[in-house]
């Protein structure tokens, strides 16, 4: 077995293959959705395209598109392809963008999501010699049970930790010399600020990689990881929508995220228009699943915006990549006519030397929108005069302006006032929405 890939056949496909499985697996799908799934089926008939006019891939752009709204809408069970009987489980999104939408899987499609999750791991150096980490949440969030289930199928000693406790985290991970940590990035960096506090470094510890994903993450905010942990730090992606975390994942070369294209038909749209982009064009993601029995959504519109590459890979994986997501078209915030991503904002804080211990606040006073960034005073400066410590948010406040094009209020804050974050971090309140 060659120890690069989870499975060789399937993410090494020659292209041309791999378009024309992806063909045959639409076309039965379409079939499949149309047949079980009365809501798709009244979309479709409304755009006036029937399952006999998709012929493979190339048919994809006639179907409609789904959106949260419509899961929202048919929830609990209106997408359910199946009978009731033949589901095993449930799964649930974090709900950070408003009403949980639900996911029902068969053993079959448990078992695709967790080879998925599985290639992940054996792309970022996985083996059954290694002692696995899960602190991601374990329960409807989809992150512990995917890699979970992910790490038992590469064989490797699994520790459910789930999420929180820090101080047992870091018990287990040096007493059961953990190898492979899989958390959220925000995480992962708490953890590497803790073992820290407890005098342990870098080289202390047994972990190689981590594998982490669910939120968006910077490039400065991987190298204070990796710095901090010690290891090398891969990024997962995936929705609740399609499975869960595995959907794409990065191998060694770190340079995007490999779409598991057997199982996703993967699209970029410009998500005004809905019009499908070409490869290299920067848009929302749409995702058609091949596979799934229980719950197959077809063109289902993440609201993520990033960018497909098909450029050739080193590590001989055929699939397509995505570039990192910057954050959720409904992550980004409008401030005085300006379009900012969080993530622009911890670029700029981690470039500065600050901690990815941060919060951004912004609000409307007299018309106008106020944007607040507090960030934790590195302990070092601790003992500078208020001058100082006033001349460093200038300094700071300039250096965001630099990157965003309007001016911030800066707020140095004493260190570990902060909420440190054990899932899915929540950096951003937005008080607008409060008065509108
Ligand atoms: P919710 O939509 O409630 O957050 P999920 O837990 O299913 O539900 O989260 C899926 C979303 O998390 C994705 O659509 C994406 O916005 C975000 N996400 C997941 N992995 C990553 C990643 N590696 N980088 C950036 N964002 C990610
Ligand atoms: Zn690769």
């Amino acid at each position: 077995m060659d120890k690069r890939y989870y499975q060789k056949e399937a993410e090494t496909m020659p292209l041309e293959k791999l378009k024309a499985l992806q063909s045959e697996k639409l076309v039965k799908q379409v079939k499949h959705v149309y047949e079980h799934v009365p809501y798709y089926r009244d979309l479709m008939d409304k755009k006036g395209v029937r399952p006999e006019d998709i012929h493979g891939i190339e048919d994809l752009s006639k179907l409609p598109f789904l959106t949260k709204n419509d899961l929202r809408e048919t929830y609990p069970y209106g997408m359910l392809a199946v009978p009731l009987k033949n589901c095993v489980r449930i799964q649930s999104t974090s709900g950070t963008t408003g009403k949980r939408v639900i996911a029902y899987y068969t053993q079959h499609d448990i078992d695709l999501w967790e080879d998925c999750c599985a290639r992940a791991i054996v792309a970022a150096g996985g083996t059954d010699e290694d002692v696995v980490q899960v602190c991601y949440g374990y329960g409807l969030f989809t992150g512990g049970p995917g890699l979970n289930g992910g790490s038992h199928k590469v064989g490797s000693l699994t520790l459910p930790m789930s999420s929180g406790n820090t101080e047992r985290q870091i018990q287990f991970m040096m007493d059961l010399k953990s190898t492979i940590l899989c958390c959220t990035p925000s995480y992962a960096a708490y953890l590497g600020e803790s073992l820290k506090e407890h005098g342990i470094k870098p080289e202390d510890n047994f972990l190689k990689a981590g594998i982490f994903g669910a939120e968006p993450w910077t490039e400065e905010m991987r190298k204070d990881i990796e710095k901090s942990l010690g290891i090398k730090a891969y990024d997962i992606y995936g929705l609740t929508e399609t499975t869960g975390p595995g959907v794409s994942f990065e191998c060694e070369e770190q340079h995007g995220m490999h779409i598991n294209e057997d199982h996703f038909v993967a699209e970029i749209i410009n998500p005004e228009t809905g019009e499908v982009l070409p490869d290299g064009e920067k848009g929302e993601l749409v995702f058609t699943s091949l596979d799934k029995e229980a719950f197959p959504l077809l063109r289902y519109r993440t609201r993520d915006i990033c960018v497909l590459s098909r450029e050739k890979c080193s590590c001989g994986r055929t699939f397509v990549r995505m570039s990192k997501p910057m954050g959720r078209s409904d992550d980004m915030l409008i401030i005085r006519g300006v379009n900012v991503f969080p993530s622009q904002i911890e670029t700029v804080l981690l470039n500065e030397g600050y901690t990815p211990n941060y919060k951004i606040e912004v609000d409307r006073v007299n018309n106008t929108d106020t944007l607040d960034v507090f960030v934790e005073l590195p302990p070092e400066k601790l003992s500078d005069t208020t001058e100082g410590v006033s001349a460093l948010e200038k300094s700071l406040a300039q250096a965001i302006t630099t990157m965003l094009g309007i001016r911030p209020a800066v707020h140095l804050v004493s260190p570990k006032t902060i909420t440190r974050s054990e899932g899915k971090a929540v950096r951003v309140t937005d008080k607008r929405k409060l008065h509108d």
